[in-house]
C-alpha cells in the first residue's frame, strides 16, 4: 500500500454548490483532525458526516463552515481512509482548503490517483478504472450505462472466464503430456485445444463485433455535413442542434465536460467534425479534388449529404456522390416544399443501398425521419437490449483483436498438425493478451500512462 496522504479537490472546479476536497491514506484523519472543530474524528464511526469549523493551523480562525465525511479503510473507494470535507465556498475557499490539507502533510494528487490506488489496492480492476474515466466522459445516459455495467465488473468477469478457459486447457493438455497413459495422447490434446480455443474465439469475435457500437457511443459518430451552396447545410445543422436536449445526469463523484460540438440523437452522440473544415462544406471537391476530399471525407463515421429537391441534380452533386462512395452516408433531399426538379429515382440509384431522406427544413419537417435513419445505420434497432456487454473502450479493442489473432494462429497450428507446445504459445498469449484488459498481465508503464490520463480529483 502507498504511504503518503493524497488529496485534491474532487468537484468540477467552479461549478455547483458545494465542494468537495478529498483525501486519501494513512493519515487523513490525523491530517484533518487537528483542523476540525467539531467532534474528535478520531472516534467517530466510518462512514459517518460531522459539521463543523476549519481552522486555520497558524490563526486558529475559522476559514470555512464544513461538513466532513469519514470514511476508514478497507470500505472505501481507495480501500484507505478518506476523508472528505464539503464546503459551500467559491473556488476561492476549496483551494484555500486543500492549501491547508497540504501544508499539513497531504501530498497533491496526481490526475486520475485516487483511482489508481483503488486499482493498485484491488478494490477494482484497471478495466474497470478505465470505466471511471469513461464515466467522466460520457457524453449520453447511454454511453454512461456501457461505462457503469464496465463499472461493475461485467466486462472483466467475461474476460476472466475466457481467460479461465484457456488456462484450463493448457493444464489439461500439459497434465497429459506429462502423464501419457494412452497412445493418442497427442491427438485427445489437439482436438481439445482445438474446441476450447474455437469456443473462446467466438466469443471473443461476439465481442468484436459490438465494440464499433461502443465505440460510437462513447465517441460519438464524426458526422460531416456536405452540399452544394445554398442546399440547406446550415439549416440542418441548426436542426440538429436544436433537437439536442441537455445531458444532464448526476453521478457522485463523477464530473463531466459539457463539449458543445455534439448532439444527442436518440441517445447517440453525433461528433459535428470539422475535420479540415469538411463540416459544412460547400466547395470541397473543386477545391481540393475528389481524391483528397475523399480522404478526408473517410475521417468521418457518417456523412450527411444535403440535395436540393427544387433544382435538377448537378455535376456538383454527382462529384459529391462520386467523392462518398463506399462511405456511409445519407442523402437528404430538402426543400420539398418546393416544384420538384429532382430526379429522386436517379438520386436513389446513386445512393444504392445508402438512406435517402426527404425533409423540407424550413418547415420542420423530416427530422425525426432523419433521426430514425441515423439510429437505424448504426445500431440496426437493437442499442436498447440492456443485457449487452459492450467493449468501448479503444486499448480494450485493440487487445481484443491481438487476442482474435493469436487465437487463430492457434488454430492454424491444430490444423496443421503442429506440435502441443508450438500451439500452446499461442494460446498461452492469448490468454496474455486477456489478462492486459483486467490488468493482470500489464505494464507498470501502461499503467502510469492510462492513470495519467484521468482528470484531477478522481
Ligand atoms: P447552406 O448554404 O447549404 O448552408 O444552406 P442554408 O441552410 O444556409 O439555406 C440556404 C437557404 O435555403 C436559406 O435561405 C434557407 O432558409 C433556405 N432553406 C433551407 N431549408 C429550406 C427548405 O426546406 N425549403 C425552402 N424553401 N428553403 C429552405
Ligand atoms: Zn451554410
Amino acid at each position: 500500500m502507498e504511504k503518503d496522504t493524497i488529496a485534491a479537490i474532487s468537484t468540477p472546479i467552479g461549478e455547483g454548490a458545494i465542494a468537495i476536497v478529498r483525501l486519501s491514506g494513512e493519515e487523513a484523519v490525523s491530517i484533518v483532525n487537528p483542523l476540525f472543530d467539531g467532534k474528535d474524528l478520531t472516534n467517530v464511526d466510518s462512514h459517518t458526516i460531522h459539521y463543523g469549523k476549519l481552522l486555520d493551523p497558524v490563526t486558529s480562525e475559522m476559514v470555512e463552515e464544513v461538513m466532513v465525511t469519514v470514511m476508514k479503510g478497507p470500505k472505501t473507494f481507495t480501500k484507505e481512509d478518506v476523508i472528505e470535507i464539503n464546503c459551500h465556498g467559491g473556488l476561492a475557499s476549496v483551494n484555500r482548503l486543500l492549501e491547508i490539507v497540504l501544508s499539513r502533510g497531504a501530498r497533491l494528487a496526481e490526475p486520475g490517483e485516487f483511482t489508481k490506488r483503488a486499482f493498485l489496492n484491488g478494490r477494482i480492476d484497471l478495466s474497470q478504472a478505465e470505466a471511471v474515466m469513461d464515466l467522466i466522459r460520457a457524453k449520453t445516459d447511454k454511453a454512461m450505462n456501457i461505462a457503469l455495467k464496465q463499472l461493475d465488473g461485467k466486462l472483466s468477469k467475461l474476460v476472466n472466464q475466457l481467460r479461465q478457459s484457456l488456462i484450463e486447457t493448457v493444464a489439461h493438455v500439459e497434465v497429459n503430456i506429462d502423464y501419457p497413459e494412452y497412445d493418442d495422447v497427442e491427438e485427445m490434446s489437439h482436438q481439445l485445444l482445438r474446441e476450447k480455443t474455437e469456443e473462446v474465439y467466438q466469443e471473443v469475435e461476439r465481442l468484436l463485433s459490438m465494440a464499433r457500437q461502443g465505440k460510437i457511443l462513447r465517441e460519438g459518430i464524426a458526422t460531416a455535413i456536405i452540399g452544394r451552396p445554398n442546399v440547406g447545410k446550415s439549416s440542418l445543422l441548426n436542426a440538429l442542434v436544436h433537437e439536442t436536449k441537455a445531458i444532464v445526469t448526476d453521478i457522485p463523484g463523477t464530473t463531466r465536460d459539457v463539449i458543445e460540438e455534439y448532439v444527442n440523437i436518440r441517445g447517440i452522440p453525433l461528433r459535428l467534425v470539422d475535420t479540415a473544415g469538411i463540416r459544412e462544406t460547400e466547395d470541397i471537391v473543386e477545391k481540393i479534388g475528389v481524391e483528397r476530399s475523399r480522404k478526408v471525407l473517410k475521417e468521418s463515421d457518417l456523412i450527411l449529404l444535403v440535395l436540393n429537391y427544387g433544382e435538377t441534380l448537378s455535376d456538383e452533386d454527382r462529384q459529391l456522390f462520386e467523392a462518398i462512395k463506399g462511405l456511409e452516408y445519407i442523402v437528404i433531399v430538402n426543400k420539398t416544399d418546393l416544384p420538384q426538379a429532382l430526379d429522386i429515382d436517379e438520386v436513389k440509384r446513386l445512393a444504392g443501398n445508402q438512406k435517402v431522406i426527404t425533409t423540407a427544413l424550413i418547415e420542420d419537417k423530416g427530422i425525426d425521419q432523419l433521426e430514425d435513419a441515423i439510429a437505424e445505420t448504426f445500431f440496426a434497432g437493437d442499442i436498447d437490449s440492456g443485457d449487452l456487454t459492450y467493449v468501448s473502450n479503444v486499448r480494450h479493442i485493440q487487445l481484443l483483436q491481438q487476442t482474435m489473432k493469436a487465437l487463430e494462429d492457434a488454430k492454424g497450428a491444430i490444423d496443421a498438425g503442429m506440435p502441443i507446445d508450438l500451439v500452446q504459445i499461442d494460446v498461452t498469449r492469448a490468454w496474455e493478451l486477456l489478462g492486459e484488459i483486467v490488468g493482470d498481465t500489464v505494464q507498470d508503464s501502461l499503467i502510469d500512462q492510462l492513470f495519467s490520463q484521468f482528470c484531477l480529483g478522481k
